[in-house]
This record gives structure tokens, C-alpha cells and sequence, in this order.
């Protein structure tokens, strides 16, 4: 059975009952079918939300397919309501990128799923449509006043940073000219298109706490240079009010169920490398206004999505994570113990334990913020008891608590276990162990090296040319008291994809360092990141179908 069939042979409550579950009134809801529903925000109440318990679900260095914290995180919860305690998952928006292209969907997996899954991992309730508009209507008025003769700020188009952008993987639009045509048409300039995950707005949209907030941040988007070099925000071009206007339904979180109908909230989805990697602080509040419990996750290892979430949604929104769940499988242990991606069905516990030192890494890295780390084993059917012994074994040695997590196969009843432990885990814990791994006030280098240094495991971190120019623009806009939002692989601890377990004595290199002034971060960029993905000779897409019924197919 694919996921699909899985999902569709889930019987969905209606989402009005999936509201009274979390004492939600039908007439508050903005419903969007029987299946869907939009939560206004002023169901956030902030002295509930303190009172909830956040949880993060990360995971060691993933293979390509994702090691499964989406699937755990939604099984995690449904484990919660089997014990009969008032917990909801909160998880990041799909984007059509990878639907279509190699990774597949982001709903989970097997018995661990949100529904209605085509919707999710389709156009869902059309957030990623309004990301899209509000950010191309800036690239819209940027282009439109440098035509302009009577509304012109001089803006020197070969300095503009911003781009359009799409929700597709189409390579054929990375770089572009835009404006040819004659003296009507516009000024012809380099662009290009990045997806829609890409997008400054989207991580705006993931950061900010209110509508006022959103159209100030919207705002204070850097755009690029006058020809006299002044910087120019996209308040100069009066484009953040009109921006905010098209985003009033998507700052709205979404409300769905679980297969085991449960509720969850699914809401924002910026990328995790170039991006912070979680759903939005507004989706967080909500949940943990209307749960005991809030079960959320952070993309890739916990050295990207899990860093960035700690340092910086956390220190902007004041949220305070007790447990982190690290996701480990025995696949990406014997990767990284140096097996090739056609050997990891084949048992082999001494790759495993070869693998150990990445996942040995990962919980060192969030005893440093002082959170407590429980092992949650994603169990594939591959996964031999004794492999499994293995990470129990290193967990004892550690003093780690270790869960088997049969979520995949078995939803909630697999995930028994696991909440046990982050319940336990949980009554020692308190909202004030968290402390972030740097102070935003510190000067960019500095911050940049403590992430390298304490996180990647790096010796040292080297700038480029390019990297050290924009460092004094930084300097210059006066940005230094931005955190820093890091854009690397997620293949491997350091800055080089290769270099699987535990990479020691390398150089972080910083390529070049983008400015995120509306969102609130710097974005310092090692390798080349890819922000608007190609797809592969054989897309997914081939496979998507739907029947005269209305039926979709090929989903994954
Ligand atoms: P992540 O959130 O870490 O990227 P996902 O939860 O999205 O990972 O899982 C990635 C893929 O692996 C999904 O297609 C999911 O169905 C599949 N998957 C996850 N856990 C298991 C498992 N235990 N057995 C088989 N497939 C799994
Ligand atoms: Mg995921």
C-alpha cells in the first residue's frame, strides 16, 4: 500500500469535531470545506501558550529520502492522545518543488499521516498563491518605478536583489532578462525566479507574530542601491501595505486531523537550508494555546533546522522548547558508517556503530542549548534487532533515554513508548533550562564562528572576497544585530556534502552573505544553494494522476 492508499482508506471526521477536541468553537472557525479550517488568530492567548510543553522533533544528518521526523512527529502525537493527553502537532506547509520533483510530499508516512493528504501537498488553502503574489507584486513596482519617469527613486537595476518567484521546479527561470522590448515595456535587467519556499516573504510570514509586525517587516525589505548608493526598502516604495493585504488569509494557520483523527496545524513551509526550516511562530503559538502538548519539528539534521530554530524562532518569538526528539534511523547510520545508498537494507551492525559518532554529535549539539535529548529509533522493516541493540546499547553507555518508534507501520500504538519517555523526560524539565548558543548583539563573525565552531565541529571558518565586501555592507546597514540563519548542505555536519559521520578538522567556507532585513536574519552562504530547484529526468509528476472521479494518484 502506497501512503496514498493509506490515507485513503482513513475515514476523516469533520473538522468542526476535530475543533471541539481542542475546545474550539464551530462558529470561530473559517472553514474550507468539511476537511479543512483556518483558526483566526485571536485564538492565540499568550498565558496558555506559556503553560504548554514544546517539543522539537529533529533528527541526526539525513539521508536524501529524510530520515522521518515529519512521520514521527505526527505518530508522536497520536501516541499523546492514546494516552489520553491534550497534545497537537503543528508541522510546515509542502511545497510543489519537491511533490513534483524527487522527494515526494511532506505528510507523513504509512500509518503516520495528516488528511486530507492531496490537499496538504497540493494547493492546500492557497498560502503558498498568496506568498507568491505579495512577492511578485514587489518585483512588480520595484521594475515599475525604475520605468517610471514620475514616481522614480532612482534605483540602480543592476544592484536589485529581488526576484519573482513560483511554486514550481523550473530551471529554465534561475536566471532571466526581464524588460526587453522598447522604451514602453520596462528597463531590461538580469533576474531570475527563485520557489516560492525561497522566498523572503515566506520567512517573514514564519517569523512575525501579528498583521502590524508582518507589515512592518514586509517593509523593512532590502531591495538593492540608489545610482547614489542609498538602500532602498520596499517601504520606499510603499509596497508593504497592499503586500499585507493579499497575505490576511495566509497569516491564518491551518487547521486538519491526523489519520487516527487527532488534531494538527499545518502552516508556512520556508526551506530549511536557506531558510529557518519551520513552520510559522503564529502556527506554534496556536498550538500551544489549545494543547498541554505541542509537538512541532525543525527540517534536515538538528545542526540546520534544529540550530535555527533555537537561535533564532525561538529568541524572536520567546518560545521555549523543553525536549528535543532526535530522529535516528539505522539506514542513515550505516550511511554515515560508510555504506553506498543501494546497501542500507542489508544488515550490518558494524556500520552502524561506525555511524555512531554523527548521531553522538547531534546530542552533544542540544545539550548545549541545555534541552534534553531522547533518541527516537524511526523503525523501517529492514531494521534488525540487533543494529537496533546497537543505538540502545550507545544510548545506556550515554545516559540517553532511547525509544523504538514503530509509528510508520503502526501510528499511535507505535509511538507508546516514546511519549512515555518525553512525558518522564518532561517532569524533570523546566522553560527556563533553554539558552541560546549566542547572543544576537554579538557581531556577525562572531556569531558565525560559534555556530561553525560549537555546531559543525569546524577548526576554523574563511570568507571570500565577495563574503568579506558584504560583511561591511552588513556593517554599513547597520544589520549587526541580526542572528544568523546559516545556508548549507544538509548532507553533512560541515560545508562539504561528502563528508558523512563526524567531520573534524575542516574550514567552514562563507561564499558569499545575504541580507534578510524583513525577515530579521543574515543569511551566510557556503557551497552553492540552490534556490530554485531543477526537476529530475523523471519527475514525480509523471506519475500524478487523477481519474474522472475526481481520484488523485501517484502522490507520495
Ligand atoms: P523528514 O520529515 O525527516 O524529511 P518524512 O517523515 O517526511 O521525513 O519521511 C521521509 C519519507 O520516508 C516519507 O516518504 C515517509 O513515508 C518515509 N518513511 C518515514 N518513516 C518510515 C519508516 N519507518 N518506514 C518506511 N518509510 C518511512
Ligand atoms: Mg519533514
Amino acid at each position: 500500500m502506497t501512503d496514498l492508499d493509506i490515507a485513503n482508506a482513513a475515514q476523516p471526521l469533520h473538522i468542526n469535531d476535530i475543533a471541539e477536541k481542542l475546545h474550539i468553537k464551530t462558529e470561530d472557525l473559517e472553514h474550507y470545506g468539511k476537511y479543512k479550517a483556518k483558526l483566526p488568530l485571536s485564538l492565540i492567548d499568550d498565558k496558555k501558550a506559556q503553560k504548554s510543553k514544546l517539543i522539537l522533533v529533529s533528527a541526526i544528518s539525513p539521508t536524501p529520502a529524510g530520515e522521518g521526523k515529519t512521520t514521527i512527529s505526527i505518530g508522536l502525537n497520536e501516541g499523546f492522545r492514546k494516552l489520553n493527553k491534550s497534545s497537537i502537532v503543528v508541522l510546515r506547509e509542502p511545497s510543489l518543488g519537491p511533490v513534483f520533483g524527487l522527494k515526494g510530499g511532506a505528510t507523513g508516512g504509512g500509518k503516520s499521516q495528516v488528511l486530507p493528504m492531496e490537499d496538504i501537498n497540493l494547493y492546500f488553502t492557497g498560502d503558498f498563491s498568496a506568498i507568491e503574489k505579495a512577492n511578485n507584486l514587489l518585483a512588480a513596482m520595484i521594475d515599475n518605478n525604475i520605468q517610471s519617469k514620475t514616481n522614480n527613486l532612482n534605483i540602480d537595476a543592476r544592484t536589485v536583489k529581488w526576484k519573482r518567484v513560483l511554486d514550481v521546479n523550473d530551471r529554465a527561470l534561475r536566471q532571466i532578462i526581464v524588460g526587453l522590448g522598447g522604451t514602453t515595456m520596462s528597463v531590461p535587467r538580469e533576474t531570475g525566479f527563485d520557489i516560492t519556499a525561497a522566498s523572503e516573504i515566506m520567512a517573514i510570514l514564519c517569523l512575525t507574530d501579528n498583521l502590524s509586525d508582518l507589515k512592518a517587516r514586509l517593509g523593512r525589505i532590502f531591495i538593492g542601491f540608489t545610482h547614489d548608493k542609498t538602500p532602498i526598502y520596499a517601504k520606499d516604495l510603499k509596497a508593504n501595505g497592499a503586500m499585507a493585504a493579499l497575505l490576511k488569509d495566509a497569516v491564518k494557520p491551518n487547521l486538519v486531523q491526523t489519520i487516527e483523527g487527532n488534531p494538527a496545524i499545518i502552516h508556512g513551509g520556508p526551506f530549511a537550508n536557506i531558510a529557518q526550516g519551520t513552520n510559522s511562530v503564529i502556527a506554534t503559538k496556536m498550538g500551544m494555546s489549545l494543547a498541554d502538548y505541542t509537538i512541532t519539528e525543525a527540517g534536515f539534521g538538528f545542526d540546520l533546522g534544529g540550530e535555527k530554530f533555537l537561535n533564532i524562532k525561538c529568541q524572536s518569538a520567546g518560545l521555549k522548547p523543553e525536549v528535543i526528539v532526535l530522529t535516528a534511523t539505522i539506514r542513515a547510520l550505516k550511511y554515515h558508517g560508510g555504506k553506498s545508498l543501494e546497501e542500507l537494507n542489508i544488515p550490518d551492525t558494524d556500520a552502524v556503530k561506525k555511524g555512531l559518532p554523527n548521531l553522538e554529535k547531534h546530542i552533544e549539539n542540544a545539550q548545549k542549548f541545555n534541552i534534553k535529548p531522547i533518541i527516537a529509533i524511526n523503525q523501517f522493516t529492514a531494521d534488525t534487532d540487533e543494529e537496533i541493540q546497537v543505538i540502545r546499547d550507545f544510548a545506556q553507555q550515554s545516559g540517553i533515554k532511547v525509544a523504538i518508534a514503530n509509528v510508520w507501520a503502526k501510528g499511535g500504538n507505535g509511538a507508546l513508548e516514546l511519549a512515555q519517555d518525553v512525558i518522564e523526560t518532561l517532569e524533570t524539565t523546566s522553560k527556563d533550562d533553554f539558552s541560546a548558543l549566542y547572543k544576537w548583539e554579538q557581531p556577525i563573525e562572531d556569531k558565525i564562528e560559534t555556530i561553525a565552531k560549537t555546531i559543525y565541529g569546524a577548526s576554523a571558518v574563511e570568507y571570500t572576497a565577495k563574503a568579506k565586501v558584504d560583511l561591511k555592507r552588513i556593517q554599513k546597514l547597520g544589520l549587526n544585530h541580526l542572528p544568523i540563519c546559516m545556508a548549507k548542505t544538509q548532507k553533512s555536519l560541515s560545508d562539504d556534502a561528502a563528508l558523512r559521520g563526524k567531520p573534524e578538522n575542516f574550514s567552514l567556507s562563507i561564499r558569499e552573505i545575504e541580507i534578510a532585513s524583513g525577515a530579521g536574519f543574515i543569511i551566510p552562504i557556503s557551497g552553492n544553494m540552490m534556490r530554485m530547484p531543477g526537476l529530475s529526468a523523471h519527475p514525480a509528476a509523471e506519475q500524478i494522476d487523477i481519474d474522472d472521479k475526481g481520484h488523485i494518484t501517484g502522490l507520495f
